[in-house]
């Protein structure tokens, strides 16, 4: 299959009314997507991403300044915390978990009685979104387990020959995957952190738990967003690991190592801005992991990001990109 690249949400459109795969851009990050009421569609993102089937899709609705109706179209119950949350973030990154209603197919919520629910804050994929007359289901357009695209081109480079169309929206202005909350014991819990902050969500609804990893998103794996370089978190210590600087890449939040050569190191804010950290983040990795294999770089280390606004996420992000099972 050839993949084409390009900004015609008419034929984006035309492909996923036929049951076909689209690459969307969002605020947060690229999503592979099909027509969210389509069970066969759905199954093809599985499929073409090599996601296990117990991993549910997050449904995308079209904006509106309605949140309930929005909500309603697919949610059975919409808790006072859902809609409050929805009203004050929708469009944006922030994904709520709702019990589903029974038109949502299986295959997107991998069975469970809930389903992921987001109203995407980006141009493209609202036209797109206004344009169809169904939700869109859409993971992150990666294969699983790797790290999340932020441009078009970072899609082709991975999924290009086997998906129809990627719609080109640019680079991402979140750049990490959407905050999902969602209720356990009737309090709203956060199931993964991302690109909204947990301060902003604690400024609407009061403080809030964060889920253990057990009782967490069932595709929030441990070892998720990984490159295949080797990478160790909240340590720059590749001395010790008996390494030379010629031997590392790093990634650091505001300035580089004089001892390491400069093109192996990503700064991802010289301000010290995390928001701009969070938007360079996956592209950092991906450039850092290509630079390994092209120059046999035997590791990437990197700092730990101060424990505030997307720095938490990031943190996350890195935590499970160096998972290495024993
Ligand atoms: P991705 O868009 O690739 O980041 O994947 C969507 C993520 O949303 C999944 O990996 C789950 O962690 C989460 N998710 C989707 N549906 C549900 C649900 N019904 N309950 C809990 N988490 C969900
Ligand atoms: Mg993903």
């Amino acid at each position: 299959m050839h993949t084409q690249v390009g900004i015609d949400v008419e034929q984006a459109a035309l492909l996923l009314e036929q049951g076909e795969l689209v690459a969307i851009p969002t605020e947060t990050v690229y999503g592979l997507a099909a027509n969210a009421l389509n069970a066969q569609a759905c199954a093809r993102i599985f499929e073409v991403k090599n996601r296990p089937s117990f991993d549910p899709l997050i449904v995308h609705l079209a904006a509106s300044s309605d949140c309930e109706a929005a909500l309603a179209s697919c949610a059975r119950v919409i808790p006072d915390w859902a809609l409050k949350l929805a009203r004050a973030f929708w469009p944006g990154p922030l994904t709520l978990v709702l019990p589903r209603k029974p038109l949502v197919p299986d295959i997107v919520t991998s069975g469970l009685d809930t389903v992921a629910l987001r109203m995407p804050a980006h141009t493209l994929a609202q036209r797109l979104l206004e344009r169809v007359p169904f939700p869109l289901a859409a993971p992150s357009a990666n294969p699983f387990g790797f790290v999340s695209p932020t441009t078009a081109q970072h899609v082709l480079d991975q999924l290009g020959g086997r998906i129809a169309y990627v719609l080109d929206g640019g680079s991402c202005r979140v750049g990490l995957e959407s905050t999902i909350v969602g209720e356990q014991g009737g309090r709203p819990v956060v199931l993964r952190l991302g690109g909204l902050g947990l301060e902003e969500l604690e400024n609407a609804l009061g403080p809030l738990t964060l889920a253990t990893s057990s009782g967490a998103s069932p595709g929030s794996l441990e070892s998720h967003y990984a490159p295949r370089t080797p990478l160790y978190f909240d340590d720059l210590g590749y001395r010790a690991r008996g390494l030379s600087p010629e031997q590392v890449g790093l990634l650091l939040f505001r300035a580089p190592l004089s001892e390491v050569p400069p093109d192996q190191q990503e700064v991802l804010s010289m301000s010290g801005d995390l928001n701009e950290a969070a938007r360079n983040l996956f592209a950092a990795l991906r450039r850092l992991d290509a630079l390994a294999a092209s120059r046999g770089l035997r590791a990437i280390f990197t700092q730990k990001f101060p424990e505030r606004g997307l720095g938490r996420a990031i943190n996350d992000r890195l935590r499970r990109a160096s998972f290495r099972p024993a």
